[in-house]
């Protein structure tokens, strides 16, 4: 995944929209957080959590910077999509001018929304495979579902289950990305291959199976289970949400798991150098005056960031009535997100 987030070229999208209100711009940010939800956990299965940077973490010339976060399996954060709520800031340094409603001219309100495609490809890949390759969702996977004939030295046998496999790739491919592995190699070895690709379900056919009348089917994540031609559709379906309850669950446990709260800097500083991950800690201040205490932080833990607060009021938690900042023990205002970013 490092090339994907440390490469020196990497692929993005931006969105660049002008609007009348404020408003709007907030309109925007929120339709923008709904959509990265539906790509990053409807689709992707990739647990994550919206916050507002704090201000000297803005993009520069920002009133403000959203962005979605993710942990990777080191523990750090990856920083999915931003949107920047730009104001009229750079509407008036460059002259940016509309006629409203009204027919008054004013200045264009902003806004600049930001997925980053590859590293969205590094959360995929780092958060759900593991030391075999990739483990992808069903509904995203290039070829959903791979067909490996096991073949002995019985050629009559072997032409059959040939035969049979090419049968279920021409019915199978009506409704799934199939590929039906014929070459040379050996089953062990297309195993492999297929599992590191993360194809979410295997069928295996030998001869033992055709004479039984039955398939085998394997999911990305270790189940296997047996089935007849009649009830196949049927059991791929369920494997398929099997899968992806595996992806589900394993990501969220992650992500809860390496959530952790700290009271003071030096309980940051234990935990992030234990268990890395994010760490919930109340501090003073978001804006430009709690910026020395985040860099007391990031000096103390070699480099961790305060990374902001929830944006969603229901996920923002309140500190404890009479908290203070970790850092300078002034009056808590946030519990904020801290983590080592990529
Ligand atoms: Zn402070």
């Amino acid at each position: 995944t490092r090339p994907f987030l440390r490469g020196r070229e990497f692929m993005f999208f931006e969105t660049h929209n002008m609007y009348a209100t404020h408003e709007d711009v907030m309109e925007q940010i929120e339709s923008d957080r709904q959509i990265m939800k539906r790509v990053y956990w409807d689709k992707l299965r990739l647990p994550h959590i919206f916050l507002i940077r704090p201000q000297w973490d803005k993009f520069l010339g920002a009133n403000n910077t959203y962005v979605s976060d993710t942990l990777m399996p080191d523990g750090r954060r990856n920083q999915m999509s931003s949107t920047h709520d730009l104001g009229q800031n750079f509407a008036k340094a460059y002259d940016i001018k509309f006629t409203d409603k009204d027919g008054e001219i004013k200045y264009a309100h902003q806004s600049c929304f930001g997925p980053g495609i590859w590293r969205i490809m590094a959360a995929l890949i780092g958060i759900h495979g593991d030391d075999n390759g990739l483990i992808l969702p069903f509904e995203i996977a290039p070829y959903q579902i791979v067909i490996v004939p096991v073949l002995f030295s019985n050629e009559e046998e072997n032409r059959k289950i040939i035969e049979k496999c090419d049968e279920l790739e021409e019915e199978l491919k009506q409704k799934y990305r199939v590929y039906f592995d014929n070459s040379n190699n050996t089953p062990g070895w297309k195993y492999n291959q297929w599992e590191m690709k993360g194809v979410p379900i295997r069928i295996e056919l030998g001869p033992k199976d055709l004479k039984e009348d039955k398939i085998v089917l394997v999911r990305r994540t270790g189940h296997k289970t047996k089935t007849t031609l009649s009830e196949l559709d049927q059991t791929i379906k369920q494997e398929a949400m099997a899968l992806d309850d595996d992806i589900k669950s394993k990501a969220e446990k992650y992500f809860a798991h390496n959530t952790k709260t700290a009271e003071t800097l030096s309980e940051i500083k234990s935990t992030i150098k234990s268990f890395r991950g994010f760490v919930k800690a109340p501090f003073c201040s978001i804006d430009k005056d709690g910026e020395g205490c985040a860099d007391i932080i990031k000096a103390e833990t070699e480099g961790a960031y305060v990374c902001g607060i929830p944006w969603l009021k229901e996920e923002q938690e309140q500190p404890r009535k009479g908290a203070v900042c970790a850092v300078c023990k002034k009056t808590a205002k946030h519990i904020v997100y801290i983590a080592k970013s990529w």
